[in-house]
């Protein structure tokens, strides 16, 4: 949308790369071929990707872009709408890049906490971004760290109420009973961020994409780092959305063990949030993390306010009863210590 395109930004262009056809390429400075033709610069607006995403999607590739990990488009987005100053609104506990990314681009961040860590009260959620004038509101769905979700109901009823940019931040969508549609010919507000690091299990390539209208999508190219993704990643990226029934057997299985070991930390006494994500969320003591590091089993632990919080990546079934033996260890040793 280029309402609340920052003033600074009008002014700019989008990046424009040739692309007349060629017999002698002499015009980027590139070195000679002696790998593979990497001696290229990438495929700068990374066409054939979005071609690709855009017939899964039953999108326009105008309405798709690739970023170099879906955290390089959150930075991209800020870059483009936010001004100095201004207030980007999120829930709490949340993903915490997107308080980074606020402050590195000189805005405000308000976090909204969640009632017990799970529920959103949307009216009163609604109230603060227009009593903060929100110019962008950010909320990942399912939630990272909670795993919770906010209803498609109360997204939109969000999106429809507000005068800013929501960014929906889907990276765990695959894993959740939410539609996979998204809603942005709907609402122009709106940019829906997704990943290849999660459900598709490719975070070592770097690549996430945005869908949103295209006049947004033509907003975040000004400021979009030339060739921002690699030629590498583009290629895997091609070839991994041809897979799809490996990594559909992959959400399946994560989700049943995401349900084996709810049950499992259930039977110990400990209450996992209700969790669509390929995590779980839970209160435990203090030292438990350290306790498991000590056995090699490293899960997420949190500071400040969240100190006692943990968060468990569910892995494979021998990865998961890795954690649990562990785990019963560390139980074991702290009953005997009392
Ligand atoms: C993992 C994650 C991302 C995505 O990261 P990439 O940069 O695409 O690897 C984005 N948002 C949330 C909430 C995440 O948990």
């Amino acid at each position: 949308m280029y309402k609340y395109l920052r003033e600074d930004v009008k002014k700019l262009k989008p990046y424009q790369v040739n692309e007349i056809k060629y017999k002698i390429k002499l015009d980027a400075n590139e070195g000679i071929d002696w790998m593979d033709g990497l001696n290229k610069y990438p495929d700068d607006t990374c066409k054939s990707l979005r071609e690709k995403l855009g017939e899964r999607l039953n999108r326009k590739p105008s309405e798709i872009l690739i970023g170099n990990g879906s955290s390089e488009l959150i930075g991209y987005i800020m870059n483009a709408y936010l001004e100095i100053g201004e207030t980007v609104l999120s829930i709490w506990p949340t993903f915490s890049m997107y308080e980074i990314y606020t402050i590195i681009n000189k805005g405000k961040y308000r976090k909204f906490p969640l009632k017990d860590m799970v529920d959103l009260d949307v009216t009163a959620f609604i109230d603060l971004a227009k009593e903060s004038k929100a110019k962008l509101v950010i909320i990942s769905n399912p939630n990272n760290p909670t795993g919770t979700v906010i209803s498609m109901e109360d997204i939109r009823r969000i999106i429809s109420s507000l005068d800013a940019m929501v960014i929906l931040d889907e990276a765990y969508i695959e894993f959740s009973d939410l539609p996979i549609e998204d809603y942005t010919r709907e609402f122009e507000n709106l940019i829906v961020l997704r990943t290849f690091s999660k459900a598709m299990a490719l975070a070592g390539i770097r690549l996430g994409y945005m869908i949103a209208h295209e006049n947004t999508i033509d907003c975040v190219n000004r400021i979009r780092s030339p060739y921002n993704v690699n030629t590498l990643t583009q290629d895997v990226g091609i070839k991994a959305l041809d897979k799809h029934e490996e990594i559909d057997k992959n959400i399946e299985m994560v989700k049943s063990e995401r349900e084996r070991i709810r049950s499992y930390m259930e039977s110990k006494g400990y209450r996992p949030l209700p969790s669509q994500g390929n995590f779980l969320f839970f209160k435990g003591t203090k030292d438990l993390g350290s306790k498991l590091a000590n056995k090699g089993v490293l899960i997420r632990g949190f500071g400040g306010e969240l100190e006692g919080y943990y968060r468990l990546t569910i892995g494979t079934v021998e990865e998961n009863n890795g954690f649990i033996k562990g785990f019963e260890e560390v139980l074991n040793e702290t009953e005997q210590s009392y």
